[in-house]
């Protein structure tokens, strides 16, 4: 029998359609107040729930998170979602995570804001998700812990570790608007990611 005290693994999933500093700070603060060894952010290949608008390509999403996070030696970015074909679910991501022997002996919190726990119950085999894995819910503009907790079922609310966390009100979409509009995104997302925005000319189109 294995008595290693199992590793804490974080899960960052998200468009990252950019990267932003709120998206790393919920990592960090995930990352020190559970003990986590690391954090994993996952850019979802095809998002199934982001159909309002053009999602931009998997590759520019996984290198502006890969340079958004290099620099920080827990985090690392996955390519797992983005190298599967066909919609992203957080299932079959969970399953693969599991099956790398690298993590055999892990245990993962997935990482949200306030925002996407509410949607938890739109997610493909929610009981499934719920018995692989615990969900960190942390503070989002907009967003109560208490409004959460009372909308949930009680299952799903015992499942949810809450996460108070310093409020960035960040958004990807602000961001493309701010790009769209001329205006700047310094101080909003990290340098690197700018610079690579800017260089590809990404955001600027309808
Ligand atoms: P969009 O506006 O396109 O939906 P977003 O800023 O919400 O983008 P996502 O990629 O949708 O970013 O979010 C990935 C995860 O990060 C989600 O769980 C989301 O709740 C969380 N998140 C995003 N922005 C913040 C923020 N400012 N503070 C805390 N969590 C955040
Ligand atoms: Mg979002």
């Amino acid at each position: 029998m294995n008595n290693c005290p199992k590793r804490k693994i974080g899960i960052m999933g998200g468009t990252f359609d950019p990267i932003h500093y709120g998206h790393l700070r919920a990592a960090d603060e995930a990352h020190a107040a559970l003990g986590l060894s690391e954090v994993i952010f996952i850019p979802t290949g095809f998002p199934p729930h982001k159909k309002e608008h053009k999602v931009s390509s998997a590759e520019n999403r996984y290198l502006m998170t890969l340079l958004a996070t290099t620099d920080c030696p827990y985090f690392s970015v996955s390519r797992i979602e983005i190298d599967r074909n066909g919609a992203s679910y957080t299932i079959d991501t969970l399953n693969d995570l599991i099956a790398m022997p690298k993590y055999t002996n892990a245990e993962f919190y997935f990482i949200t804001g306030l925002d996407a726990v509410m949607n938890i119950l739109t997610w493909k085999n929610t009981g499934d998700v719920l018995k692989t894995c615990k969900f960190v819910a942390v503070s989002r503009f907009g967003y109560t812990h208490e409004r959460v907790e009372e909308e949930l079922s009680k299952r799903l609310a015992d499942a949810i570790i809450h996460l108070e966390i310093p409020l960035l009100a960040i958004s990807s979409t602000e961001l493309r608007d701010r790009i769209k509009n001329n205006r700047s995104i310094r101080f909003l997302v990290p340098p690197l990611v700018d610079n690579f925005i800017t260089k590809n000319n990404l955001y600027k189109e309808t």
